[in-house]
């Protein structure tokens, strides 16, 4: 590769961004433009340059006549004829970099689909059609044959290869030699999408409302708390009809949407072809078209999870944020962004509103809300004056006296009930995969820190329990400290084993059982919802994902198997998600005429999750959840961020920690700094991890701090420093 010296001002210099595997750099190289190549140049295209021996592809990020280098390369090729990285995008990408000290680079990547990445990866192409114009200039004599074909063009300009295909290939050949036909490329999209089928429902008073009170010229945040079945979708719904009728664009997140099938379609009901769906079920290629119908300005509406926040729509008009509480708008890897926060950002940027919804807000976002930092919208009854259901606790210490292990009396009868009324039954089995922890067979007690008041996580190398927030350790002891039996133990339930027993006790009962595995292959969920719908099934049998927005009219029985398994997650929210959930579960059931009814079985009756719950008192929650917020030093009294220290070599990842942890005492004196102490998950991959958690308040140095401690650890080749602001888990 030969260096160019720069000659003169009149060449022109561009700054380009490149991605380069090893983080070391992350910089803004200079390359001159060749003179052929000088207007296709715009900031947010992508490049071609050489660096070193390989060649990379690399985002526009400056336009330029001057450089301070001496001997500039040459940009080998443009890659793109539309910009990728619009202005807002550019600037939101510097945003995100200073909020999560992530590379710069990674946050313009997390914005775009596969195809778009500045990656020289396998090329994900267009797709065309072939058409064919009439050239009348043309003076020939046709056979009947070829007159056919002719007659294709009396009312239409362009006609498609495959209609002419149809009357004569031979004829068509000739026609195209002898340049009676000239052929036109069309591009087309892989998916096909359905025409608008429905209206918008009659808002009710209350519904009405809350549409009447967002302020759509303004960028206020506002919370949407409505219970289960108070209608919140289709107010999502007319405040988008709104925002299209003064000719704006609106971004619409849900948690995840496969897991949404029902919410999707209705918005395709209402909406049709003016929406463009981003998704996982996707393939690379329908991405890549969505994501250009939505570049073009050729739809309205982005509906998608996390990533879709970054949706390249001009004069957004609306940002909706359903499920708000969910853990999944949280990116867990670098960059590690939270699309509420970039929401809110777009939000000032376009002049519009965000809105945020949930039965169960995150306490962060209530607490924003009574301090008007959020304005606060509520929707307080279900539609149509219907009730939510009563919820039935049931105490599993006397039930597992009684030899009833998995289901209680109760629960048996009830389903045994709704069988014979033909209604249909969902069964929660609560599961996590994420966390060992040791609990009680007997009781279903668990050893807490007595300091960070979280569960312990257990050890199996040195059978210890150790606390992952501050690193309390000690020995674990077969015998309950509760109930005094030995019955400590590591072992949880899965779907299968309470599918088996089930089917003791309902043999002819049809049970669908759903759970990450049943669910992996590409539409199995939407499918199974369907066949469920349907009335295929009698029970539901599942884990998390069957408390996920449902709407199912004939279901009236709502069983939780163990409510306990989220509240022992060594997590400081373990409360507050075990409450979401029991929740939204809950929420399932009597949404139709019918009234419904919820079971839930429990080993500690007793806890504020569970009796909160019970009541459907998501105020009651918040104010006692509060309270042992402020007395901890959790959120959202304080903030968190999350250091880990990851490296093959224990001795070395143990050494550079407390030296972090020093550095930190040293530097920032107003933050409580805990740890560090090995992580959750210790070893992963022979790769020994160790945390560090800082609880803060003001975070202007903290930022500097941290950014410092990131550059310094870029060019350590045995220790990985990662950074997580507000962390999911820890
Ligand atoms: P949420 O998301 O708040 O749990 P949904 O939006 O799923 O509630 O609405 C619950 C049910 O009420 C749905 O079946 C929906 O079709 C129905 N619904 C919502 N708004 C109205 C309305 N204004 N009139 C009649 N039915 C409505
Ligand atoms: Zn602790």
């Amino acid at each position: 590769m030969c260096a160019i010296i720069l000659l003169g001002g009149d060449t022109l210099i561009v700054g380009v961004l490149v991605e380069l595997s090893n983080r070391k750099i992350d910089r803004i190289f200079d390359y001159k433009v060749n003179n052929d190549l000088e207007a296709k140049i715009k900031l947010g295209i992508r490049v071609e340059v050489p660096f070193g021996h390989q060649i990379l592809e690399g985002f526009v990020l400056q336009i330029k006549k001057d450089s301070e280098v001496q001997e500039l390369k040459e940009i080998i090729r443009v890659v793109d004829e539309d910009i990728i990285l619009n202005k807002e995008l550019l600037e939101l990408g510097q945003t995100m970099q200073k909020k999560t000290l992530s590379t710069l680079i990674s946050c313009y990547q997390v914005m775009l689909p596969k195809a778009l990445k500045a990656k020289k990866s396998a090329t994900i192409n267009k797709k065309y059609d072939i058409y064919y114009r009439l050239n009348k200039s043309i003076d020939y004599k046709f056979n009947e044959k070829q007159r056919l074909l002719i007659d294709m063009f009396k009312d239409k300009e362009l006609v498609s290869r495959k209609e002419l295909l149809q009357i004569s290939s031979s004829s068509l050949k000739t026609l195209i030699q002898k340049k009676v036909l000239i052929e036109e490329k069309k591009e087309h999209y892989r998916l096909t999408y359905d025409k608008k089928k429905s209206n918008i429902k009659q808002l009710t008073l209350e519904q009405q409302d809350v549409v009447d009170t967002v302020d759509l010229l303004n960028s206020e945040t506002y919370l949407l708390y409505g219970v289960t079945g108070s209608g919140k979708t289709e107010v999502y719904i007319k405040l988008i009809d709104k925002v299209l009728q003064k000719n704006k664009t609106a971004i619409m997140l849900v948690p995840e949407i496969s897991l949404t099938p029902q919410m999707v379609n209705r918005f395709q009901e209402v909406f049709g072809n003016q929406i463009a769906a981003l998704h996982s079920a996707l393939s690379e290629g329908e991405k890549y078209d969505e994501w250009r119908r939505i570049n073009r300005g050729e739809v309205s509406i982005v509906i998608g999870a996390r990533s879709a926040i970054f949706a390249p729509l001009n004069n957004l008009g609306i940002i909706i944020i359903d499920e708000e509480h969910s853990d999944s708008y949280k990116q867990d890897n670098n960059p590690r962004y939270d699309a509420r926060e970039i929401a809110v950002i777009r939000g000032k940027q376009n002049k519009c509103p965000v809105i945020m919804g949930s039965a169960t807000p995150r306490l962060e976002s209530f607490a924003r809300a009574k301090k008007n930092v959020y304005k606060l919208l509520t929707l307080p009854n279900r539609i149509n004056g219907k009730k939510l259901p009563e919820v039935e606790l049931i105490d599993m210490n006397i039930e597992v006296k009684k030899g009833n292990s998995y289901f209680s009396k109760k629960l048996i009868n009830a389903i045994s009930e709704n069988l014979k009324k033909q209604e249909q039954t969902i069964l929660l089995l609560n599961r996590r995969g994420y966390a060992s922890f040791v609990m009680c067979k007997n009781c279903g007690y668990t050893e807490k820190c007595p300091h960070c008041d979280i569960t312990l996580t257990y050890h199996k190398t040195s059978n210890m329990l150790r606390c992952h927030y501050c690193g309390y350790a000690t020995n674990l002891v077969k015998t309950c400290k509760e109930c005094h039996e030995d019955a400590i133990s590591s072992l949880g339930i899965g779907t299968e084993r309470i599918e088996e027993e089930l089917k003791k006790h309902f043999k002819d009962a049809r049970i669908l059982r759903m759970d990450y595995d049943t669910t992996s292959r590409k539409g199995m969920h939407a499918k199974m919802i369907k066949a469920f719908i349907n009335q295929e099934y009698d029970i539901l049998l599942g884990t998390q994902i069957v408390a996920k927005g449902l709407d199912f009219e004939n279901v009236t029985l709502v069983g939780v198997i163990n409510a306990d398994t989220s509240l022992n997650i060594p997590d400081f929210r373990s409360s507050e998600n075990t409450f979401a959930l029991l929740n939204q579960v809950a929420g399932r059931s009597g949404r139709s005429a019918k009234a419904g009814n919820v079971i839930i079985q429990s080993f500690n009756p007793d806890h504020y999750a569970i009796t909160f719950a019970k009541n459907h008192d998501y105020r009651g929650f918040y104010n006692k959840e509060m309270q042992i917020r402020r007395q901890l030093k959790y959120p959202p009294y304080y903030y968190i961020c999350y250091l880990k220290i990851s490296s093959k070599d224990y001795n070395e990842a143990s050494k550079e920690a407390n030296k972090i942890k020093r550095s930190l005492e040293k530097n920032l004196k107003q933050d409580i700094i805990l740890g560090p102490s090995p992580a959750n998950i210790f070893k992963i991959n022979n790769i020994y991890r160790y945390g560090i958690i800082i609880k803060y308040k003001n975070d202007l140095d903290l930022y500097n701090i941290l950014n410092k401690l990131v550059e310094h650890y870029r060019s350590n080749n045995k220790v990985v420093l990662d950074i997580d602001f507000n962390p999911n888990h820890f």
